[in-house]
């Protein structure tokens, strides 16, 4: 039943099929997306359902790709049909027959859990197994967001919001954008001390002008608001990327406050960002690793995903969420 808490069961071991792995869960991420999941927001999960999609774990039956012992990361996009023109052409983000990790199949709130091997992923050797967890989503659409920005090294970036996925933005920006600046839009006075503390060259409450016009935004709220007060700061061309599964309908009229000549006139864009494709995935573990790119984290064990859960609701802790399963 959606919109319940979650219940802590004795399952049976699950039996891979072929192609698929037999993971033991050693940490799983806590991640916005699975708050709509769990709350049924999101309209094709399979219930009931074991959420999560940011495993990593070691490998107990093995495939082709990779043998029993193997460290793996398990991220949101678990499985496409390869067939589609979206899938024939690199996009298999926008496959319309994909499958979700702890969505449309169980994830990684388990002690074991099951995934196709060709969407699963070695962990770079040394990297933390902690720190690798909201790699797999929080990190992933933040790098996929970044990129749809098509900022260049100086140019002003926007931040609105600034949890588990904007704050490794931030750390991101610091490596491959050097002189670019980053300024931060949060609500909570928390969150903008953490993004000052991180190297932010400002942070503010959304509704403030930005001290300078900006060349792209990501959005990572799942509220109107702040979409519609940062695009106001958008210079003239600049591009607002929206990082979110879903809008809540609570602020929607928020979107009557949209003033054409000052907010969208002058070729200002908002594109979304969706999922993510497995090239993201290597191209993201690598350079994370490389630079290293290190999340801030808070702990939970498996029995405490309810805090954790109403914890991120709260938005009480900083960084990012993790579950130590193994
Ligand atoms: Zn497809
Ligand atoms: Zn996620």
């Amino acid at each position: 039943m959606t919109g319940r808490p979650l219940v802590l069961l004795d399952k049976a071991v699950p039996e891979p099929q072929a192609g698929e792995l037999l993971i033991k869960v050693l940490r799983c991420g806590v991640c916005r997306t699975d708050l709509h999941v769990i709350d049924g927001d999101l309209s094709e999960g399979k219930y009931p359902l074991v959420p999560g999609h940011e495993i990593v774990g070691r490998v107990v039956k093995g495939g082709a790709r990779f043998a029993a012992g193997a460290r793996v990361g398990v991220p949101w996009l678990g499985w496409t049909c390869g067939k589609c023109e979206y899938c024939a052409s690199g996009r298999e983000n926008l496959c319309g027959q994909a499958r979700f990790t702890g969505y449309t199949l169980d994830g990684g709130y388990a002690e074991y859990a099951l995934a196709d091997e060709r969407f699963c992923f070695p962990i770079p050797d040394g990297y933390p197994d902690l720190q690798a967890a909201p790699l797999l989503c929080a990190g992933l659409i933040g790098y996929r967001s970044l990129r749809l920005t098509n900022i260049s090294d100086g140019d002003n970036l926007g931040l609105t919001g600034f949890g588990a996925s904007a704050h490794l933005v931030l750390k991101m920006v610091q490596r491959q954008y050097p002189k670019t600046k980053v300024f931060v839009f949060s609500r909570t006075g928390a969150e903008q001390q953490f993004a000052k503390e991180l190297g932010a060259a400002w942070a503010g409450s959304p509704e403030k002008e930005s001290p300078e016009k900006l060349q792209a935004i990501i959005d990572t709220t799942p509220a109107w608001g702040p979409v519609v007060e940062a695009l106001k700061n958008l210079e003239r061309g600049g591009r607002l990327v929206m990082n979110a599964i879903r809008k809540e309908k609570n602020d929607k009229d928020a979107l009557l406050a949209l003033e054409y000549p000052r907010d969208l006139w002058m070729e200002k864009e908002i594109k979304s960002v969706a999922n993510i494709t497995r090239r993201d995935v290597e191209e993201f573990l690598r350079m994370a690793a490389d630079t290293p790119i290190r999340p801030e984290v808070r702990e939970y064990r498996l029995e405490e995903a309810n805090t954790a859960l109403l914890e991120l609701k709260e938005r009480k802790i900083r960084g990012a969420k993790v579950l130590r399963i193994g």
